[in-house]
């Protein structure tokens, strides 16, 4: 059995930051404590309903995952050693907040078995951080980085965003220079989209806040690709850098298409061949799993929202657009060969030859994968693919 990674979404946040259509709640730590058992259950629904399943990966994502004291951190993972089967090195990531993550709190955490911490830098300027309504200011980064590597944790990732409106490459120049001083062992980098509903998209809307300028932000994903590689982080997926063999393996999970179980309100999965999302409202969460009694198939549980099984040719489809992501690994042509029983290039013949022939695809024996220059029009690519 291939080894899965679980994925646990916590749906709350002490504030909504300006940018965020992230499935997450303010005002709601009434309902944390019931979230959490509600969440111990769907994890031993899933467990249950798999019983050999081994993980290799966790990752505990949001919102804002800081928010859970010490406590429920720790009875969330002994509810997943005790349902499911954890590989020995097994990565434990858990995203957080640089507000939350005072020396007491960081060590505490590490001993529970997190050994992988996520801290939401954003940016390094604070007329940037207000802009996004970020609860903390840059010195509360650098005071989250000292706890967290005094606490024990030495694979930490820092994440910034690029293409901010008013944002010069000065000052984008400026958050990586002191993202690199931070050493982090993974950075990851987003291009600023405005997403609907979101209070920095009507400020947009509204002509309070000038577009974002997509040529400057190409032109930041080009300086950032030069300084985080000269820094001795390799670039390893479109917007992903790490140190050697600190890549995240939950991540590299998704990008290869392989199985990722995930619970928690609005969480997304994918499992025995099905893809699935589970209810976004924590209170109809919380409800679903306390009442249901009903018997469910793996992967679904009583907060399964939409489920599709996964036909032959869209498994193809997602194992491409997610594989050409890596930008060294690529598709690896033997694996891909095992699992669906022919060649890559003879799925694709006319698509794969035309943008190797224009340098944005290389090819060889082992891998297909995408160019540096292909990156930049990955989406044409990845649309022709499918
Ligand atoms: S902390 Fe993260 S999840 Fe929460 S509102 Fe801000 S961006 Fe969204």
């Amino acid at each position: 059995m291939i080894p899965a990674s679980l994925y646990l979404h916590i749906p709350f946040c002490r504030i909504k930051c300006s940018y965020c259509a992230f499935n997450t709640y303010i005002n709601l730590d009434n309902l944390i404590e019931p979230f959490v058992k509600a969440l111990i259950r769907e994890i031993q629904i899933v467990g249950e309903s798999q019983p050999e399943q081994l993980l290799h990966t966790i990752y505990i994502g949001g919102g804002t995952p800081s928010l859970l004291s010490v406590e429920q951190i720790s009875q969330i993972l002994s509810a997943i050693n005790r349902y499911f089967r954890l590989t020995a090195d097994a990565e434990i990531s858990m995203e957080s907040n640089p507000a939350d993550l005072t020396p007491e709190y960081v060590k505490l955490v590490r001993s529970l078995g997190v050994n992988r911490l996520s801290i939401g830098m954003q940016s390094a300027n604070e007329a940037e951080l207000e802009l996004f309504a970020r609860r903390h200011d840059l010195q509360a980064v650098i005071r989250a980085v000292d706890a967290a590597r005094r606490g024990g944790f030495d694979n930490l990732n820092l994440d910034l965003i690029y293409g901010i409106p008013n944002q010069t490459l000065a000052n984008w120049e400026k958050s990586l220079e002191v993202l690199l001083n931070l050493e982090p062992e993974h950075v990851s980098l987003y291009a600023l989209g405005l997403e609907d509903g979101t209070s920095l998209k009507n400020w947009v809307d509204n002509g309070k806040v000038p577009s974002p300028d997509d040529d400057l932000a190409a032109d930041m994903y080009d300086m950032a690709t030069d300084m985080l590689g000269s820094a001795g982080l390799d670039q390893y997926e479109i917007s992903n850098w790490a140190k050697a063999g600190l890549e995240c393996r939950h991540n590299l999970q998704y990008w290869r298409n392989l199985p990722y179980p995930g619970v928690g309100p609005g969480a997304h999965g994918y499992a025995n061949g099905v893809r699935y999302s589970t209810i976004l409202s924590p209170h109809r969460y919380i409800k679903a799993m306390t009442e249901s009694k009903q018997t469910f198939d793996f992967p679904r549980t009583p907060a399964t929202d939409q489920a599709t099984v996964v036909d032959r040719d869209n498994e193809i489809a997602e194992t491409l657009i997610m594989g050409l992501r890596l930008t060294q690994e690529g598709i690896d042509r033997v694996t891909f060969k095992r699992r669906f029983g022919e060649d890559l290039l003879d799925i694709h013949p006319d698509v794969i030859q035309r943008y190797r022939s224009h340098g944005l695809l290389y090819v060889d024996d082992q891998v297909v994968k995408i160019t540096q220059q292909g990156r930049l029009l990955s989406n044409m690519i990845f649309r022709d693919l499918v």
